[in-house]
């Protein structure tokens, strides 16, 4: 992390601010809007806005040269917008010998600290920075941002507030008051404020304060059986992202993708208990103990596997032990590496002129055996999807072949599908294990075998 984000209480600082440009004036009109008071240094005041703050006493104006040392007396920040470069470089190294964060507008190389993208929903506040390097991308991520959080954001945020204390005292239980507030910010009251209905949104809470405070608290958890995807963040569903920030603990897999990671909660406890091929980190039986374990204390556990939990996932199993357990849980899918790495790669798997259906097939072979049905993987029109199938790929062609299976038929390996990492590797059945020998793929890998592979060299849209 370049800078460090930081909310100031700036009520009782000094800001010192140099220059007589537009730049100065709006960084002052959006610094008063904290409360500091201002100080503003220049030899001219040419600027209208600048002038105006100057003529309402808004900011205590200093005419004088940098060379005066009385301008930093008292002054906790400051910030230069003399479009001067030279002038600049001197205001930036007087602030920083007296150890005062400094900022030069446009300068990253001269600045201590850098203003944000901020978005004000007062008091909700988000700030959005890409260290002053790609002040276009960060625009584009606070529009986004400024879409998904309602205007009323912080009228709800005042009024929720205000039921904190009542809530306290009458909602017995952490979890439960955690529950309590998740579910009203969640819900119709929340909804019921940013439609300006905020009376009735008052009675909403205050009933439900009542009514609960009449029954005894409980201190269930839940778990949360979440598809993470295939490895891009960007394919997670909206629910999955929801859940994803509140849970208090997360079991994960080796194929979750880092990314993904990093949208968990940062005081939530993570746990890998990721497979290795051959290597299991944790057994299945503990996984599904340890959910059950957590659950019963009351944490909300998010279980966050690759891909879709139902599609070999294990999920079934999982959520077999909560069931009788009488644990609470929820399962929501995630894009399975199949629908993922057929997408970015340009395969349809199914097209009416090439297949009519698609088989996901597990390739972890046992023992190397031939224990499936190969003889009804080989139909016309019909594409195959082998998941972990790299180690046996050899035996995979090699059976197709001999139940009959065109040696041509073609073939399309993806090793670590909807990432930036993304390769693939195209042959036919007889020739795949040649072409990928001394090439090193990298897990997890997909195999798709079907005529549909062809297409790729139309429709690749991603490399
Ligand atoms: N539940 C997961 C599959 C788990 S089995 C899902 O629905 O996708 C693990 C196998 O999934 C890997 O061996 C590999 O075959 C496949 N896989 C998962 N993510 C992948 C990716 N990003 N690229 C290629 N294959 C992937």
């Amino acid at each position: 992390m370049e800078f460090f984000p930081l909310f100031l209480n700036l009520r009782e600082s000094r800001i010192l601010v140099f220059g007589d440009s537009a730049a100065a004036a709006r960084k002052i009109e959006l610094l008063l809007k904290s409360g500091c008071s201002i100080r503003f240094v220049s030899e001219t005041l040419s600027n209208k806005s600048l002038a105006s703050l100057v003529d309402r006493k808004e900011v205590e104006y200093i005419n004088t040269q940098l060379s005066d040392d009385s301008i930093w007396e008292g002054v906790n920040y400051a910030v230069a917008a003399s479009e001067d470069a030279n002038l600049d470089e001197i205001f930036s190294s007087n602030a920083r010998k007296r150890s005062i964060p400094v900022n030069v507008v446009n300068r990253v190389d001269l600045s201590t600290f850098v203003f944000p993208s901020i978005i004000d929903r007062s008091p909700i506040i988000a700030a959005v920075s890409s260290g002053g390097e790609l002040p276009i991308l960060t625009r584009l991520v606070r529009s986004r941002l400024e879409a998904s959080l309602p205007h009323a954001l912080g009228r709800l945020a005042d009024i929720a507030k205000t039921y904190r204390q009542q809530v306290k005292d009458s909602v017995e239980g952490i979890n439960a008051r955690r529950r309590f507030w998740e579910r009203h910010l969640e819900g119709k009251f929340s909804e019921l404020i940013f439609s300006g209905k905020e009376d009735e949104a008052k009675s909403l809470i205050e009933s439900a304060v009542k009514t609960l405070s009449s029954s005894s608290p409980s201190n269930d958890g839940e778990v949360y059986l979440v598809g993470a995807g295939p490895g891009d963040p960007d394919l997670l569903t909206f629910k999955a992202l929801r859940l994803i920030r509140q849970a208090d603990i997360v079991l994960y897999d080796r194929l979750v993708s880092e990314p993904i990671l990093e949208l968990v909660r940062h005081d939530a406890e993570r746990i890998n208990v990721g497979k290795e091929r051959s290597n299991h980190l944790v057994p299945q039986e503990s996984i599904n103990d340890l959910l059950v374990k957590y659950a019963k204390q009351g944490k909300r556990v998010l279980r966050l596997k690759g891909g879709d939990p139902f599609i070999f996932g294990r999920g079934g199993e999982e959520i077999e032990t909560l069931a009788e357990e009488g644990v609470s849980f929820q399962v929501v899918p995630g894009i399975t590496a199949a629908s993922g790495c057929a997408a970015y790669s340009g395969i349809p798997l199914t097209h009416r002129d090439y297949s009519q259906s698609v088989r996901f097939i597990t390739g972890h072979l046992k023992d190397d055996s031939c224990n499936l049905p190969w003889h009804e993987f080989v139909q016309d029109n019909q594409t195959l999807v082998f998941y972990m199938g790299l180690t046996g790929l050899p035996t995979i062609s090699r059976s197709l072949i001999e139940n009959g299976m065109s040696p041509d038929k073609p073939i399309a390996l993806v090793s670590r599908g909807t990432t930036r990492h993304q390769k693939v590797y195209e042959a036919t059945l007889s020739t795949i294990v040649d072409e990928i020998k001394d090439k090193r793929v990298v897990a997890p890998t997909l195999i798709i075998i079907g005529d549909v592979v062809s297409l790729r060299e139309k429709l690749n849209w991603h490399e």
